[in-house]
């Protein structure tokens, strides 16, 4: 996934960071075990100076250097059991005395096998998701905070269920859809009328999955479109990378599909989005006021019939909730 240079350097700070980080509790911790056990830095001396002392055999016959060395490593090695001896009368771990680095793979290098670690990989995303996560104007909102006494319990008719029943059903659904996330999970489709909670709930399950460490791209389709666009046209230096974060991120939530400016980029775009996240069978929740028959007339037959054969579809119904909510609010 390519990124901007700013969380390039941003990354490679943090690691320098994390580095420096582990030597000083290092440093900090072996300043407190010499107070502790003065013995301790004589045995490392003893160590270090055997080391030094093994140089001395390229000057030997073979025979002499062999045994020479030998003494050495075997100098090296009491040393190094004293001190774990140490260790053990203060009821220390072997490795007490060691670097804990963040990251054990690469020494908080950021690379391994000159690649980029794993930890440097992750770190970048992460920090490009809380980049595109600021540029988004919503705030996460959360189960609890759903009020289903909001939706009216009268049934339109005897065999219907009534506005609060669906919504029940639709709230379990987003509560379990949550519960057992994961990047083989469905794609969903939020549609209904605007104010019967698509947004709250969208939400909900979108704060919640960032909460289990997935990464979660949540914008409205006006941002989506956007930002592609001035990347795709080059009117921002991020370098294909929002796009590459729409495209792969673990869960994409489209908030508001249809209240965009619709034109042949949006248009294409979408179904890009749609179709690769298909491909990659990444799940995508798309809330929208667009009944599916409009989605096929003001998009295309190609666009609703994907979204038809691959996501579930939750039918918010009922009367705005916004007014009831602002007159409990007063
Ligand atoms: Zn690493």
């Amino acid at each position: 996934m390519p990124y901007n240079k700013e969380i390039y350097e941003k990354a490679q700070e943090i690691i320098e960071q994390r580095r420096k980080d582990a030597e000083n509790k290092n440093s900090a911790i072996i300043r407190l075990f010499e107070t502790m056990e003065p013995e301790y830095s004589a045995l490392k001396k003893e160590m270090i100076n055997s080391v030094k002392e093994a140089v001395k055999a390229i000057d030997m016959s073979p025979e002499k250097a062999a045994e020479f060395i030998q003494q050495q490593k075997i100098r090296n090695l009491t040393a190094q059991q004293n001190i774990k001896l140490l260790l053990k009368k203060h009821s220390l771990s072997e490795n007490y005395l060691e670097i804990k680095y963040f990251c054990p793979e690469c020494e908080d290098t950021g690379f391994k096998d000159g690649k980029l670690c794993e930890c440097h990989i992750k770190l970048l995303k992460d920090l490009a998701f809380e980049e595109a996560g600021k540029k988004s104007p919503l705030k996460f909102c959360r189960f609890e905070d759903f009020r289903l006494d909001y939706y009216s319990d009268k049934a339109p008719s005897k065999n219907e269920l009534s506005p609060r029943e669906k919504m029940e059903e639709i709230y379990s659904f987003c509560k379990e859809y949550t519960a057992s996330f994961d990047t083989s999970s469905q794609s969903v489709l939020m549609q209904g009328q605007t104010g019967l909670g698509k947004t709250h709930l969208s939400l909900s399950i979108a704060g919640e999955v960032i909460k289990k460490g997935y990464s979660v791209l949540y914008n409205s389709a006006q941002n989506i479109f956007n930002t592609l666009q001035k990347e795709r046209f080059g009117k921002s230096d991020t370098g294909g990378a929002f796009e590459a974060m729409v495209l792969e991120c673990d869960l994409l939530v489209i908030d508001d599909l249809g209240a965009e400016f619709f034109t042949q980029f949006t248009n294409a775009a979408l179904y890009n989005i749609i179709n690769t996240r298909i491909n990659m069978c990444l799940p995508t929740i798309i809330s929208t006021n667009l009944t599916l028959s409009e989605i096929e007339n003001i998009y295309s037959t190609r666009i609703s019939s994907r979204l038809i054969g691959e996501y579930a579809v939750l039918n918010f119904s009922g009367n705005d909730i916004r007014q009831i909510k602002s007159e409990n609010n007063q």
